[in-house]
C-alpha cells in the first residue's frame, strides 16, 4: 500500500491544502493528514478545531485520514510505515526552507523521500497567516477556505 504523509500546521486549513491533499490522494493509496501538535507558534485554532475543521472540509473522504503528531516527523512516519512526504511549494521562499528539511530528514532515514507538488495557480498566493489576517480584520475569506468552514474561522478571529 503507497501511504503518503501532508504535514502542517492546518492553522486552519485553506483551499491551498486542500488542493494538494485531493491530488496526492489520486496518486497514493492513502494519504495521512498529519496535524503538527508543537509548532513554535502559539496556534490561534487549538489541536481539536485545527483536525476539527479539516474533517468537515474533507467530509469524509474515503482514502484520507487526519492524525495529529509531535516530535520528529520521521518517527511518525515509520509509526505509520509511510516512506513519502508530501509538501506544497508556492514561492521561492518556500524552497529554502523545504530544501533544508527534506535533506535533513533524508539524512534521518534515506528510504523516505519528500515529494514536492506546486501550488495550483489559483491559491498561489494564500497561506494560512492571510486567511486570518483577513478574517481578523473583517474581510471576506469567501474562495480561500471552504464555505462549510468559513463560519466557524470568521466567528473565531473576528475582533469583538
Ligand atoms: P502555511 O501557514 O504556510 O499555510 P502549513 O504548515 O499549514 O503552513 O502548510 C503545510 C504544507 O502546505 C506546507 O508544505 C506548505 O508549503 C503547503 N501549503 C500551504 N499553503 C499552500 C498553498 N496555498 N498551495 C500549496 N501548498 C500550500
Amino acid at each position: 500500500m503507497k501511504i503518503c504523509v501532508y504535514p502542517g500546521s492546518f492553522d486552519p486549513i485553506t483551499n491551498g491544502h486542500l488542493d494538494i491533499i485531493n491530488r496526492a490522494s489520486q496518486h497514493f493509496d492513502k494519504v495521512v493528514v498529519a496535524v503538527l501538535v508543537n509548532s513554535s507558534k502559539t496556534p490561534a485554532f487549538s489541536l481539536e478545531e485545527r483536525v476539527d475543521l479539516i474533517k468537515t472540509a474533507l467530509n469524509g473522504k474515503d482514502n484520507v485520514e487526519i492524525e495529529s503528531f509531535s516530535g520528529l516527523l520521521i518517527d511518525f512516519m515509520h509509526e505509520k510505515e509511510a516512506n513519502t512526504i508530501i509538501k506544497g511549494l508556492r514561492a521561492v521562499s518556500d524552497f529554502e526552507y523545504e530544501l533544508q528539511m527534506a535533506l535533513l530528514n533524508k539524512n534521518i532515514d534515506n528510504d523516505i523521500e519528500t515529494f514536492f507538488m506546486m501550488t495550483n495557480i489559483n491559491y498561489s498566493f494564500l497561506s494560512s497567516s492571510s486567511v486570518k489576517e483577513l478574517a481578523k480584520n473583517g474581510a471576506k475569506i469567501d474562495g480561500l477556505v471552504p464555505d462549510e468552514i468559513k463560519g466557524t474561522i470568521v466567528a473565531k478571529l473576528m475582533k469583538k
